[in-house]
């Protein structure tokens, strides 16, 4: 299953979603973000970690403008 985490970006303040996997033990996220314009590297602090693609949603909603529309639309897209 798909693990979502939310990441705020060190300088701008912009919020990125990162896709990962759900372990056992937690889970795992990418080195890029969604929308490929985050490294992990530039990351201040986690908004959320390892929500499913719903929880995700809602999240994101509450969070509001700050999260990055490319992240946010590829929750509403099924590319697979
Ligand atoms: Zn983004």
């Amino acid at each position: 299953m798909d693990a979502y985490t939310l990441k705020k970006k060190k300088d701008t303040g912009e919020l990125h979603l990162f896709k990962g996997k759900m372990t056992q033990e937690g889970c795992t996220s990418g080195n890029i973000s969604i929308c490929k314009m985050m490294k992990k590297e530039e990351n201040e602090k986690n908004i959320f970690a390892c929500k499913n693609e719903g929880e995700a949603r809602k999240e994101c909603a509450r969070n509001g403008r700050d999260v990055c529309g490319v992240c946010v639309s590829n929750l509403y897209t099924t590319y697979e």
